[in-house]
C-alpha cells in the first residue's frame, strides 16, 4: 500500500509538471505573436505616414504648377505694359502686374513650405523604417529563442509523459481510475494528513479515520473534501528508509 500511496503521489508530481510544461510550449509562440503584432502596428502607421507623404507631394505639385501659370500671366503683363496706349489702360496693365507678383509670391511662400513638411515627414518615415527594421531583426531573433525553447521543452515533455505511463502501469487499476476522477474535478487528487489536518481542505480528519490512515493498510478519501488522504509520516518514513 505505501508503494501505492507513493506512486499516485509520483505519479501527481508528474502530472503537475506535464500541466507545466505544456502550458509554456503553448504560451511561447503568444511571445512571438507580440512582436509581430507590433510589427503589423508599425507597417500600418508607415504606410499612413507615406500616404500622408504623397498628399503632401501632389499638392505642392499643384502649387508649382499654379506658380508657372502666374509667371507666365506675370510676362503677358509686362509685354502688354509696353503697349499701353492711355492712362486706363496704364492703370488696368498696373493692377494686373501687381496681382500676378502678389499670386506668384504666395505660391512661392506656400511651396517652401510644402518642401519643408516633405522634408519633415521624409525624416519621420526614415525614422519609422528603421524601427520597423529593429523590430524584425528583434522578430528572427524571438522567433529562434522561441523554437530551441519549444525543442527543448518537447524532450522534457516526452521523458515526463514515458515516466508517467511507467508509473501508471505500476499503479493498481482501480486507483489510477479514482486518481483521474478526482483530478478532473478537483485538481490535487492525493494529498497528505498533517498532524491530523488534511492538506486539501485543511479540515481535521476523524479521529478513527486518522488511526486508520496512520496503519497505512488502505486507500482513504478525505470525508471532507473527498481527495484521497495518506498520512504524511508514513511516506516520508518510505523516502528515510530508501
Ligand atoms: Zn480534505
Amino acid at each position: 500500500m505505501r508503494d501505492q500511496l507513493r506512486l499516485l503521489e509520483e505519479l501527481q508530481r508528474h502530472d503537475a509538471e506535464l500541466l507545466e510544461l505544456e502550458g509554456l510550449c503553448k504560451s511561447l509562440p503568444e511571445r512571438v505573436q507580440k512582436v509581430e503584432s507590433a510589427i503589423a502596428e508599425l507597417d500600418r502607421l508607415l504606410a499612413e505616414k507615406r500616404l500622408e507623404l504623397a498628399d503632401t507631394e501632389a499638392f505642392r505639385k499643384g502649387q508649382e504648377q499654379e506658380k508657372k501659370d502666374a509667371s507666365e500671366q506675370l510676362s503677358r503683363a509686362k509685354a502688354k505694359s509696353s503697349q499701353v496706349r492711355n492712362l486706363k489702360e496704364q492703370n488696368a496693365v498696373q493692377r494686373e502686374l501687381e496681382n500676378t507678383r502678389r499670386q506668384l509670391e504666395q505660391r512661392e511662400e506656400e511651396i517652401t513650405k510644402l518642401s519643408q513638411a516633405i522634408a519633415e515627414q521624409q525624416g519621420k518615415i526614415a525614422e519609422h523604417e528603421a524601427r520597423v527594421g529593429d523590430q524584425r531583426k528583434e522578430l528572427a531573433a524571438e522567433h529562434d529563442r522561441v523554437a530551441k525553447r519549444i525543442a527543448e521543452l518537447q524532450g522534457k515533455l516526452q521523458a515526463a509523459r514515458t515516466r508517467r505511463e511507467e508509473l501508471a502501469t505500476k499503479l493498481r487499476p482501480d486507483f489510477l481510475k479514482k486518481y483521474s476522477t478526482i483530478r478532473i474535478r478537483r485538481g490535487l487528487a492525493i494529498v497528505a494528513v498533517h498532524d491530523g489536518t488534511c492538506r486539501g481542505c485543511n479540515m481535521r480528519i476523524p479521529p478513527q479515520l486518522y488511526n486508520i490512515i496512520q496503519r497505512g493498510a488502505s486507500l482513504e478519501i478525505c470525508p471532507n473534501c473527498n481527495r484521497m488522504i495518506y498520512w504524511a509520516k508514513l511516506l516520508e518514513e518510505v523516502s528515510e528508509t530508501a
